[in-house]
């Protein structure tokens, strides 16, 4: 996916701005619509431990309402089943119980552990969701990170293969003690695709759903694209680097800023290497740009384990996976298909 780039300073979208945007789209296209059709923004917090924003086109205000309304409701299923801080969750009766033997799970959480182990093998097992093993004994908020020998005798614990998966009995199994799993780097980027199932299931055809750092767009802004802004990672929230046009894209950012706490001059954050336990700092964010956000949430964790260069070169051999990658430095790297084409196209052949 080839996306031009503007980089004008621009504040990241907010659902009033979007729809501000988008109304001055419309007149500026002459655009006819039904008296009562309009944007509608829903902007909710505390589902997943983040910010859910839906906003769609409605032709009934009604409609629109209960969409988002069934929206909301499937995030809270899918935290109310993957969240790790909900003792009673189907993941934490996982972590419980699955070093004992195979158990069975739903096919939803089935499904996810499969696209999960999918993309640890896509990214060199960058992405890992038994980074929990070392990962549970971080508590960022409070400012508590583990000791190096806590993290030694931790991380024998951390590799997805130890999660046996058996999809004809459609069961788990830890194959040792000490295995846990979190689902917190790919469980957003599903549950914004399954707000979008529903929203097309009910026939909108004009919707943004985001999740904390992961999103998803269908359709346009009546002949303009959505214009997602991503941040500049040692600014403020409105500080944004660069802005990416979008049309029926998913769009996740993974950042060590997000949640972290500075102690003697290290930054430790919540993205964690699974080969070492410690944050993987080999850059400052990372944007992947895709058709599902289950995808691009899967795949934006991998610079800050694999470092830039490594990173970018998976990202390129994925056809319809873009990236932008702000380095240690500051500078921003871009992945092919969003270089201007001169810069893609293969050294010219020498002679007249
Ligand atoms: P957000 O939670 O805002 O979507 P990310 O997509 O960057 O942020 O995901 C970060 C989360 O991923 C962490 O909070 C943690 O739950 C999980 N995580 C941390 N390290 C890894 C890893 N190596 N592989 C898979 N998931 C990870
Ligand atoms: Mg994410």
């Amino acid at each position: 996916m080839a996306l031009p780039v503007d980089r004008r300073p621009h504040r990241p979208p907010t659902g009033a701005r979007l729809a501000a945007l988008l109304c001055a789209g419309l007149l500026a296209a002459g655009v006819s619509r039904t008296a009562q059709a309009e944007w509608v923004t829903r902007i909710t917090d505390g589902i997943m431990g983040t910010r859910i924003t839906v906003e769609l086109w409605a032709d009934d205000p009604k409609d629109a309402q209960s969409a988002i309304d069934a929206v909301l409701d499937e995030m809270r299923h899918i935290d109310d089943s993957m969240s790790t801080y909900k003792p009673s969750s189907e993941v934490s009766n996982v972590n419980a119980h699955a070093a004992d033997g195979p158990m069975p799970i739903s096919q939803e959480l089935f499904d996810l552990l499969e696209t999960a182990r999918h993309y640890s093998e896509l990214t060199e097992g960058a992405f890992d969701i038994t980074y929990a093993s070392v990962g549970y004994l971080y508590d960022f908020r409070k400012r508590v990170r583990p000791t190096d020998s806590q993290i030694a005798a931790a991380l024998p614990a951390v590799n997805y293969e130890h999660v046996l998966l058996d999809r004809e009995h459609r069961t788990v199994a830890f194959s040792r003690k000490g295995v846990r799993i979190d689902l917190g780097g790919i469980a957003k980027g599903y549950a914004v695709d399954c707000g979008i199932d529903i929203l097309k299931a009910r026939g909108f055809t004009r919707a943004y759903v985001g999740a904390g750092g992961d999103s998803r767009i269908i359709g346009d802004r009546f002949g303009k694209p959505w214009v997602v802004g991503i941040r500049d990672p040692r600014k403020g929230p409105d500080d944004v680097i660069t802005r990416v046009p979008l049309v029926n894209a998913a769009i996740s950012t993974s950042g060590d800023y997000e949640r972290f706490f500075d102690e003697g001059g290290q930054r430790y954050h919540h993205i964690i290497d699974p080969h070492t336990g410690h944050s993987a700092s080999r850059v400052r964010s990372t944007t992947v740009i895709g058709p599902e956000a289950t995808r691009t949430d899967g795949l934006s964790k991998t610079a800050f384990v694999l470092g830039p260069e490594k990173a970018m070169e998976i990202y390129n051999r994925i056809d319809d996976i873009d990236a932008i990658i702000v380095e240690l430095d500051g500078s921003v790297l871009y992945s092919k298909g969003m270089r201007p084409a001169a810069d893609r196209a293969a050294p010219a052949a020498a002679g007249p």
